[in-house]
This record gives C-alpha cells, structure tokens and sequence, in this order.
C-alpha cells in the first residue's frame, strides 16, 4: 500500500521533495466486529487547502483543515471503490467519494457529509474529484447563494480556468450575466473563450496594469467577483467594483505561500461603494448536496457544461501534481488517477 507521506511541516512554497513516496503493508479485510470500511482509492484530488494543512498546527487549524502529521500519509479528497466493509451502508463494489488517505487503500469511517455514496455511474467517475464533488459544491454555493446573481449583472472571476473558477463562470453564463475570467496562460485564455463560453478573459501575467486590463474588459464596473486568488488582483478589483458590488471571498491562492501576507491598499473604497465582501466554506454546504447533484448531473448529460480535468497518471505523480497547482501548472482541475478499476 505505497502512500503520499508529509516529510516535514512547509514554509514558503511546498516542493515535491516534501512529500515522499512510502510503502506500507495493508489487511485487505475489514477486521471482524469493526464497522470501518477498506477502499482502493481511484482518484485523488488536488485541493490549494492542502497547503494550508502542511504548516504547522496554529490558531487558525480547523477540524476541516488540521494539519497533516509528518511521517504519516496525507489526506484529502478522493473517490474510492469499497472492497470490503464492516458498515451497513456500504457493500463490496460500491463507490464513494470524500475523505480519504493519499495512498492506494484507505480504512475510512464514514461520515455523513464528508463521505458520499456514487449513485450516477454515467458520467465520468473522475468527475466526484471536480465537478461532482467538493469543488462543484463550492462554485454552487459560493456563486448561487454568496454572490446574489442577477441576470445581467457583471462578473468577474480569478484563477478562472480552474477547478472551481470554470463552474462559476459558466453557471454566471447560464444565469444571463456577463462573465469576465483571469488566468495566467494564453492556453487558459483561450479555454475561457472558446470551451467554457467566457464573454471575455485575459492573461494577468501579461497585464503590467491590472486596474486597466480589468476596466478594459468590464468598462462599466463589476457587480460581481468571484475571488480565487487575493493579493494585487482583489486590490485592482476594488476599484473595478460598481456600488453595491458583492465579493465572495472563495480563496487567496496568491497568498498561501507567504509567510507576511501582501497589503490590500483600497479597501477604503468598499465603504463609498457599499461593496459586500463574505469569505465561505464549501463544508458549511455540503446538505445541499443533493440539491447541487440534481441540478448539475442533467448539464453534464445533456452535454452543456464543460468540464475539463488535468489527470496525472499513478500515486508516483502525486507529489508533482499537488505543488503545481502552486506554479499554475494544471490546466482545468487537477487529480491523480492511482487506478482505473
Ligand atoms: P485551481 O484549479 O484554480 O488551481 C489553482 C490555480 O490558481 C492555478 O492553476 C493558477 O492558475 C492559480 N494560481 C496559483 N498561484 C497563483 C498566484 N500566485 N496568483 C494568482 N493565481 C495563482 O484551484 P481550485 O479551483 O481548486 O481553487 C480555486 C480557489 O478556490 C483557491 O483559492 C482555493 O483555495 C479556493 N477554494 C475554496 C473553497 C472554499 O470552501 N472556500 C473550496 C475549494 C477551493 P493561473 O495559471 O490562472 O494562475
């Protein structure tokens, strides 16, 4: 049972030299009397908080996002296929996804609303890693019930070609809005426009003003942002915001890897513009699950939602694919597919 094992608490930026492929033994049968559940994990999702949980424990740790323990496997989001159970809600062959070890086989102890049963196997079984799973669940929330769309409003979102930033963009399209993206490649750029229906989008990286690239493509102001990534871009959104402008605060990617956090310079303004700016957690959503599934599934069948998923090949990879999100190296969302069956 080869496992991804944290060498050490990261500062600054987490290199793939921190996290080490280790071989472990596993009992391939649930013991008699637990109520555990033994699972081959398939595929493993790639998630910024994970950086949060390789520092050390601190004031802001939460039971969601606790600090993984050196020398012990990390953890994250996967979907896994049960292969022995001692649990009445779950049987050999089924599949689930949530919370389990970076590793080939995980003994989990189902939670509600950490741990979910896969009812739609007619769609692709990656997709519980994206848009079927935590970060669909957070562009759903945090779009439909943070940000208070209306049809015809402005939005604009960071770290557009995402993992989440792709859902956004196109549920603001299907709402009747003017959607705007950022990303950091002219491949992202072109996803935005030509794949997931972006009325505009630009590469930041390109941009030496971002206060003009984002009056350029939004002239007359932004109702609605959808932060992904703080820093230099929240503080030329602010200016950008029109009056009553409403913020959703989903994640500040450009942030996580520093130890002082970079000054926000406007935020005078959002008192003259009565903007709205509200952090959330997709973990205080997760009843609305299947709510979230029956409104999503019938888009991906009908084919009118783009998902596109930047899948790396074997737990070998796992380490490479976790600190590229860091550098912007996955192109839509990324995962690791430790086995197809
Ligand atoms: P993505 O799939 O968007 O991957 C991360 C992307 O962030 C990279 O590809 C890169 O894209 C961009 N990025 C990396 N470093 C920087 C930087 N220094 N400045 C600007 N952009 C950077 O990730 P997700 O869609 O999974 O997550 C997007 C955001 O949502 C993150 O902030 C994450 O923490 C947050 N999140 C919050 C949740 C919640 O419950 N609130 C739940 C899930 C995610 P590019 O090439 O475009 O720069």
């Amino acid at each position: 049972n080869k496992q991804v094992v944290l060498r050490d608490y990261v500062t600054g930026f987490p290199n793939e030299s921190d996290l080490v492929i280790t071989p472990t033994t596993v009992n391939l049968k649930v013991p008699a009397g637990s109520s555990t559940v033994l699972v081959k994990n398939l595929y493993l999702s790639c998630d910024p908080y994970m950086r949060n949980r390789m520092r050390k424990p601190n004031s802001w740790s939460s039971a969601t996002a606790q600090s993984f323990i050196p020398g012990k496997a990390i953890s994250g989001f996967g979907v896994s296929k049960v292969i022995d159970s001692g649990n009445s809600d779950y049987r050999e062959g089924d599949l689930l996804w949530g919370a389990v070890g970076w590793e080939e086989y995980s003994v989990i102890t189902p939670i509600p609303n950490l741990h979910f049963k896969i009812h739609h196997t007619d769609v692709p079984l990656s997709y519980y890693t994206g848009v079927l799973g935590m970060p669909g669940m957070t562009a759903y929330a945090g779009f439909y019930e943070v940000c208070s769309p209306k049809k015809g409003e402005t939005v604009f979102v960071s770290a557009a070609s995402g993992a989440v930033g792709q859902l956004v963009g196109q549920f603001a399209k299907m709402m009747g809005c003017y959607v705007v993206g950022s990303a950091g490649s002219k491949e992202k750029v072109d996803l935005l426009k030509n794949k997931f229906g972006f009325d505009d989008a630009f590469n930041y990286k390109e941009e030496n003003n971002l206060i003009a690239a984002l009056k350029r493509c939004l002239p007359e102001g932004i109702d609605i942002y959808f932060e992904n990534v703080g820093g230099k871009m929240l503080d030329a959104v602010i200016v950008n915001m029109k009056p009553h402008g409403r913020i959703a605060a989903c994640g500040m990617i450009s942030q996580y890897n520093l130890e002082n956090q970079e000054g926000v310079y406007n935020l005078s303004l959002i008192t003259y513009k009565r903007i709205r700016i509200e952090g959330f957690t997709v973990f205080d959503y997760f009843e609305k699950y299947p709510e979230f599934l029956e409104f999503v599934v019938p888009y991906i069948r009908e084919g009118k939602l783009a998902y596109v998923e930047d899948v790396a090949e074997g737990l070998e990879s796992a380490p490479a694919a976790l600190v590229g999100l860091f550098h912007g190296k996955n192109v839509g969302k990324q995962l690791v597919a430790v086995s197809r069956d």
